[in-house]
């Protein structure tokens, strides 16, 4: 066959669930979410000797850290995201030897292949930004590139390139780090939904799980693409949409690059399985919902700079969402625990896309099947950058969300300056320009990727 059949869904996001065995009464922290932005800040604070719970109400990383094409880049980046990001990358760097797994990490190199003279120059503005924060990224002539992209078909002006950035295994490595987080002394609860929070005096005073409740004075929302729903129950706007990615995986095969590749065909990385990982370079699905009318204001600019790759469509996810409960009793099952894992089926049109662009660019792959193929769901901000601080309005609630497709880099970086926010320690990052407050305070909102 040569398009994947859909259902061969990784067994990682189909595997039992196992609930806690125990449930601790309270913590200085309880975390919403095992993704890589969870685990990564409950790893950093166990370190800092603080009592960190962290909940998951499906699998760690089974929902966007576990599906994401696995590029871990600096390249192209919004300069909110820069210094947090090069931080990342040293951790990246560490992280074999603090958690003793190998989670696929390699400074392989990232590219951004141009068509024309006009698109290499569009480049040159990031060679501005990289130069100013020390990031040695240069423009690749279409010969300089030959040397790293072996028998590509389609005509190339050349590409933008950072060596130092890299590439990683999305399902090694959030499981990775909650483990080391664990020995640290975090405690790790999957199958474990969070319905809500307790308050004191108008402050948070505790979180109500499906097991019980914990009591504590702050909470982190790091809930992916369920972080508006779940902080709308409790009176909290949270300016936030969601986009389907469909991905595949080929089978091993010779070596076409090492790195990570982008261009207005695939998006394509090596795999330390020795395939590819391969997403459609010019095609992300949004289904239209209440949300998109709610913030439609707010998200003009994103959706104008995404306006080519978006596939906008109106169907089921709208009435799914119209339907769905706003606010729920705590004591009776909610959202999260009828939806463990979010697990969008892959688009087939999308998928004879990827193969075909895929043969396209690289015919020597012609024959190299297409082994596995799932879809997730990218949540994204107004400008396309997360939100990260506290909630206004509710004291002891944090907020770390909204990272916008390129939050599995970002995550450990992202995890060692929440965990310096909570604890009061400097770690040099400036979250300011990320808090929340940002899309309601009169603050300028628009994308600022300079590539
Ligand atoms: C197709 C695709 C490709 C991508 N490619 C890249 C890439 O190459 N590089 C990159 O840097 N980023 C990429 N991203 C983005 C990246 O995967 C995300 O930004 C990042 O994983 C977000 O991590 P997170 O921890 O914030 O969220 P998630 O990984 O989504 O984790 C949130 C978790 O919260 C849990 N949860 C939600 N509500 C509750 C509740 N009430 N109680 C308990 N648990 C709850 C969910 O089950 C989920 O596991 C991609 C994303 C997708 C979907």
């Amino acid at each position: 066959m040569r398009v994947t059949d859909a259902s061969t869904v990784s067994s990682t996001w189909t595997a039992p669930l196992a609930p806690p065995n125990s449930m601790p009464d309270s913590a200085d922290v309880v975390i919403i979410g095992g993704g890589i932005v969870g685990v990564s800040t409950a790893w950093f604070l166990a370190k800092q000797g603080v009592s960190v719970v962290l909940c998951e109400k499906g699998h760690v990383a089974g929902e966007q850290s576990g599906r994401n094409w696995g590029w871990v880049r600096v390249q192209g980046r919004d300069t909110r995201e820069i210094p947090m990001m090069l931080d990342s990358l040293r951790i990246w760097d560490g992280l074999r030897d603090e958690t003793g797994e190998d989670v696929g990490f390699a400074r392989s190199g990232c590219f951004f292949t141009a068509r024309s003279g006009e698109e290499m120059a569009a480049f040159e503005k990031w060679l501005v930004t990289a130069a100013e924060y020390g990031i040695e990224s240069r423009l690749l002539s279409t010969q300089e590139l030959d040397e790293h992209v072996t028998g590509c078909a389609v005509p190339l002006a050349g590409a933008l390139y950072t060596e130092s950035d890299g590439r990683a295994e999305p399902q090694k490595a959030a499981p990775a780090i909650a483990r080391a987080a664990e020995r640290a002394g975090a405690t790790i609860l999957t199958a474990c939904a969070v319905r809500g929070v307790e308050t004191t005096a108008g402050a948070v005073s505790a979180v109500v799980t499906e097991h019980g409740v914990i009591r504590t004075a702050t909470v982190l929302c790091a809930a992916g693409a369920w972080s508006a729903c779940f902080l709308r129950s409790l009176g909290v706007k949270v300016p936030q949409l969601k986009v389907r990615g469909t991905v595949a995986r080929t089978a091993a095969c010779d070596s076409v690059l090492e790195g990570n590749v982008f261009d207005e065909l695939i998006g394509i990385r090596r795999r330390d399985d020795g395939g590819y990982t391969v997403a459609h370079g010019s095609i992300l699905q949004h289904g239209i919902t209440p949300s998109t009318l709610r913030w439609s204001i707010k998200f003009i600019p994103a959706l104008l700079q995404e306006f080519k790759t978006l596939s906008i469509s109106i169907g089921k996810d709208f009435f799914e969402e119209l339907r769905a409960p706003k606010t729920w009793a705590l004591d009776e099952e909610t959202v999260f625990e009828q939806t463990r894992v979010l697990n969008p089926e892959p688009s087939r049109r999308v998928l004879r896309g990827i193969r075909a662009n895929l043969d396209m660019m690289f015919p020597q792959l012609r024959n190299v099947p297409i082994v596995e193929a799932w879809a997730g769901m990218v949540e994204t901000t107004p400008d396309v950058v997360p939100m990260i601080g506290p909630v206004d309005g509710l004291p002891g609630m944090q907020i770390a969300t909204g990272f916008s497709g390129h939050g599995f880099g970002l995550g450990p970086g992202a995890g060692k300056a929440i965990a310096g926010l909570l604890t009061g320690t400097d770690t040099g990052v400036d979250l300011h320009p990320l808090r929340l407050g940002r899309f309601f305070d009169g603050s300028r909102i628009r994308p600022q990727s300079t590539v």
